[in-house]
């Protein structure tokens, strides 16, 4: 037997980058801006329906499909926000996060040796769960420095083998949020090829400028071939709850729902209830969320640009790409990132972990801007001494 039981298709997939530079940011004492969670709490409605809900009672199992009143509350945003009529019985499922219900469709919905494309840089889980699947994994390129999608390269990357389109707009790590044109691009390309589009929505309300989040399943043809997963986790300030949700056609949830009961079942029941309170929030409690998160984008373009890093324009998200390349570092993005903790006191990320050829992006570094702005000021501070 070889050094490690693990099954080989998921040898490359060990320790994600989250934990391997939070673990150094502990350990230095340094400002975390690489792992992607807020500092502040999130609304004192969805924290108090959850302690209530706590001390009413509600610790058991929930239904496996997530408790009515969230299914509900699902919908009712998605109404209200996006105009899309979702039965809340057999169109809406929670889960544990957006990672699980991810990680459940692509089990449910990818065959040994089907190919799942995914925009380049990606999320890491969307990997990870592909080589679980047995499938093959492809990207497609954003292009920097506003890391817009070439459709007709999206076409190319298209074979008979292709079954899913993995989209995440607002784009984690790049901030990139999806116009109206390359989604419409993509869309045409997942009709005529007959693909399942899996969209990952986790930072719709994390939007700034003229940017619009425009969910996919919203496009002419599109519901009926899309699962929209999105999580409370960053709009809340939740991230430690892990609740998520997806919305689809009911037989693309009756198919999810067969791996997601093998995955965890069901989870979190209070936190659900508190999740539901937030959803029902009113639409400009959203807004304050984006304007706030805009604010901390501000302060961090430019702490990071006085610190002699080249950063790169961001639609949505709490990500920043910047370049390195500036500060004359003898070494890659990943070695930056791996002394940039003890030698400044600053955590961020390698977005070379996000390619699937790391060397094409060395000199990429993703930092977190959901921190409190004086926590901002100082990471700025501490990376111009750099
Ligand atoms: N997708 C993207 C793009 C993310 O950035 C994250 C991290 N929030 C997730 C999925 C995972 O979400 P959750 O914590 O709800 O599992
Ligand atoms: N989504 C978070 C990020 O991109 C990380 C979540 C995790 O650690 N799995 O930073």
């Amino acid at each position: 037997m070889s050094d490690s039981p693990l099954i080989e298709r998921l040898r490359g997939f060990t320790t994600t980058i989250f934990s391997e530079m939070s673990q150094l940011a502990t350990r230095h004492d340094a400002i975390n801006l690489g792992q992607g969670f807020p500092d502040t709490a999130g609304p004192q409605e969805v924290l108090d329906t959850a302690v209530h809900a706590i001390r009413d009672g509600a610790n058991q199992y929930p239904p496996g499909h997530g408790i009515p009143d969230l299914r509900r509350a699902v919908t009712e945003h998605q109404h209200r926000f996006y105009g899309l009529e979702l039965d809340p019985f057999s169109q809406v499922m929670v889960s544990a996060g957006a990672t699980e219900a991810m990680t459940a469709a692509i089990l449910a919905l990818c065959e040994i040796g089907d190919e799942v494309i995914a925009l380049e840089p990606s999320y890491d889980c969307y990997a990870g769960a592909v080589a679980m699947a047995g499938g093959v994994f492809k990207q497609v390129r954003l292009h920097e420095p506003a890391y817009t999608l070439d459709v007709a390269e999206l076409e190319a990357a298209i074979s008979p083998r292709t079954r899913i389109l993995i989209i995440n707009t607002p784009h984690n790590p790049t901030g990139h949020v999806l116009t109206e044109a390359e989604l419409r691009g993509i869309a045409e390309l997942a009709i005529r090829h007959d693909l399942i589009v899996l969209t990952d929505e986790v930072y719709e309300h994390m939007v700034f400028d003229d940017h619009r989040h425009i969910p996919l399943a919203t496009l002419p043809g599109m519901f009926e071939r899309t699962v929209t997963i999105s999580s409370a986790g960053k709009t809340f300030s939740v991230t430690g709850w892990k609740i998520g949700w997806l919305s689809a056609p009911a037989e693309f949830i009756d198919a999810i729902h067969t791996t997601k009961q093998n995955m965890t079942y069901a989870s979190g029941t209070p936190f659900q209830h508190g999740v539901a309170a937030g959803l029902a929030l009113p639409a400009d409690r959203f807004r304050a969320i984006g304007a706030g998160y805009q604010q901390l984008r501000d302060l961090l373009a430019e702490g990071l640009t006085a610190a002699g890093l080249k950063v790169h324009p961001v639609g949505g998200t709490f990500f920043m790409m910047a370049d390195i390349s500036s500060l004359n570092f003898d070494g890659d993005g990943y070695e930056f990132c791996r002394q940039l903790p003890e030698r400044t006191g600053v955590a961020a990320i390698p977005a070379q972990v996000f390619y699937g050829e790391p060397q094409s992006a060395q000199n990429l570094v993703r930092f977190c801007f959901g921190k409190r702005p004086e926590v901002l000021a100082e990471a700025a501070a501490r990376l111009h001494r750099w």
